[in-house]
């Protein structure tokens, strides 16, 4: 299946949730969502049906991959990993997610979206242990350090994205040297860590793919 190549804040308004796809832009004024145009496609003021259970347990599957940039069959093989793990699935999937080489290079704001993570990896700017790896879905494991290739330190779109930081920090498990433009992984992040996705209900997708 090819990848979503169409207009991203239309995503966001289809799950009616900021999924932070587009960078600096999500935490501005300018953000789509702020506008309240409602269901794309819709009336705004048009009323909205209930949704049945799988209906939920759907949108919920669908807002985790759009927010970790993943088309439905790398998704499905990330969920089955997961349920091999000991422990809860929906925590491990999470877990699994999180440690992406992409999201990891997004946490660590040398992007400023997942989309633009992936890129950069697929590209060869980034080193993990001081090795290139061009594989966004890349397991990043506890303290491997991640950095941007030497050559690579100028590039626009990662000084943009850096600048970020002195705004909003960056998440718990990761140490970030800007100037060396490197972080290290410290920690798989708890479920209860990733506060930003507080609101997503991973069980709906485990129900899901159970059935
Ligand atoms: Fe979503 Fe970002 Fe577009 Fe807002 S600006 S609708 S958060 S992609």
């Amino acid at each position: 299946m090819a990848r979503y190549t169409g207009p991203v804040c239309r995503l966001c308004r289809a799950e009616q949730k900021k999924l932070f796809l587009k960078g600096a832009r999500c935490r501005s004024d300018k953000c789509a969502m702020n506008q309240k145009r409602g269901l794309p496609g819709k009336d705004p003021k048009g009323r909205t049906g209930k949704r049945t259970e799988y209906g939920m347990q759907l949108r919920e599957k669908q807002k985790i991959k759009r927010i970790y940039n993943m088309l439905e069959s790398q998704f499905h093989l990330f969920f089955e990993r997961a349920l091999r793990l000991p422990g809860v699935t929906g925590d491990n999937l999470i877990a699994l997610l999180e440690s992406r080489l992409d999201n990891v290079v997004y946490r660590m704001r040398f992007a400023a979206s997942r989309a633009q993570a992936r890129q950069l990896v697929l590209h060869g700017h980034i080193l993990v242990n001081g090795k290139k790896v061009d594989i966004p879905s890349y397991q990043v494991r506890k303290g491997s350090v991640v950095s941007v290739k030497e050559k690579s330190r100028k590039l626009v779109c990662i000084l943009d994205a850096l600048s970020e930081v002195s705004k909003s920090g960056v998440v718990p498990w990761v140490e970030l040297d800007i100037d060396a433009q490197k972080g290290t992984y410290v920690a798989v992040p708890a479920r209860a860590d990733v506060t930003d996705l507080a609101d997503i209900k991973e069980q709906l997708v485990v129900e899901l793919y159970s059935k």
